[in-house]
Parts: structure tokens; sequence; C-alpha cells
């Protein structure tokens, strides 16, 4: 299967990497537990959401210190190719961070088939991919109305407060539960295109 994994909340903490820079910009200091809605940095401080994702695209620069968010990452991805699925990193973002996320992706050696940058118009959902990894409440509901896809939702602060998930989109604790879930279902297309070592 296609399998899409985002990076801002999946496989980078970049909302931790983020929030000193809101922090030195509004004189207001949020942390990362705090954010229990997807616009609650905004709502807090007034900084409007495109502010932010530029804050952010700052925090990427200095992409040496980005956090991961789970050390296993790269393993986990790993376990997905050797059981012959197709691993796109899918990442929607300023274009001025899309160099700093190649080098983050290779300072922590994660693996990937592709990469796929979208800059804000293009729903992630329509790249072809079978099975999506993602933070953002935002697209749930567009998940539910596409229904031969599935939505693994990675349980963050800022999407604890969607109870009602449609059929076809899962909550997992971490990658690593994603990535236990992605296993425990049938291959789809049958050919390994990276066999079992
Ligand atoms: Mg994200």
């Amino acid at each position: 299967m296609n399998i899409g994994i985002d990076v801002d909340g999946v496989l980078a903490d970049a909302n931790a990497a983020t929030l000193p820079l809101v922090e030195r910009y509004t004189g207001t200091h949020i942390e990362k537990d705090e954010i229990t809605h997807w616009d609650y940095v905004s709502d807090t401080t007034g900084l409007s959401v495109w502010h932010f994702v530029r804050l952010m695209g700052q925090a990427w620069q200095d992409f040496e210190n980005m956090p991961i968010e789970e050390p296993t990452v790269a393993n986990s991805l790993t376990q997905l190719m050797r059981r012959g699925h197709h691993v796109s990193i899918v990442t929607q973002r300023t274009r001025e961070s899309f160099p700093f996320v190649c080098l983050w992706l290779d300072l922590h050696r994660i693996p990937y088939d592709d990469l796929i940058f979208t800059s804000g118009t293009i729903d992630k959902l329509m790249f072809p991919i079978d099975i999506l990894v993602d933070d953002s409440p935002r697209i749930i509901t567009r998940a539910g109305h596409i229904k031969d896809k599935i939505l693994l939702l990675r349980d963050q602060p800022w999407n604890r407060n969607v109870d009602s998930l449609p059929p076809n989109v899962e909550r997992v604790e971490t990658l690593a539960g994603a990535v236990e879930r992605i296993l425990s279902m049938p291959l789809k297309g049958g050919v390994s295109k990276h066999p079992v070592q």
C-alpha cells in the first residue's frame, strides 16, 4: 500500500520548537500540552495562522535542533518499507522550509520512497496514498468522505477535543502504533518492492 506520513506533529515535534519563537514575538508563554485545539495559539496570542506557519518555518531553519517526536521513527518507516509498502512523506509548509526538512530527514536517517511538499492549496488526500498518518484535526471530516482511504490520526493535544471519528479514521498514540496497525492489515496490491530481509 501507499502510506503517507506527515512531518510536523508526526515525525518532528515542530510545535515544541516553534513555541519559544511565539513567546519571543508575542510575549505569551505557551506549553505544548496547553494547545487543546488547532487554533489555540492564534486565539491566545492574536497571531494569525499564516504568521504561526511562518514562525514554524523559521524554527525549521535550525533543523539540527528540531526535535524528533519518537526516537524510533526511522525504524518505524523501515518496518513499513521492508513489508513492501511505499512510503511517501507528505507535508504542507512554507517553501522556504523545504530544504531544511530534507536535511533533517537525512540527519535522522529517516528512510522514504518519495517526498511530497504541498504549499497549502492541495489536499493531502488527493495524492495517491491509501493510508495517511497525520495529526491535523482539520483533515478528519474530509477523510470521512473518502471511504477508500484510511486516516490514522496521530494523537496530539490539539486533536483530542475531537471524539467522534468517521469509520475510516482511527486514533493512534504514536507513529510506532500506526505502523503496528498498518502491519496488521492485509497487504493490498500484493507484490513487495522491498522484500522482507
Ligand atoms: Mg502535522
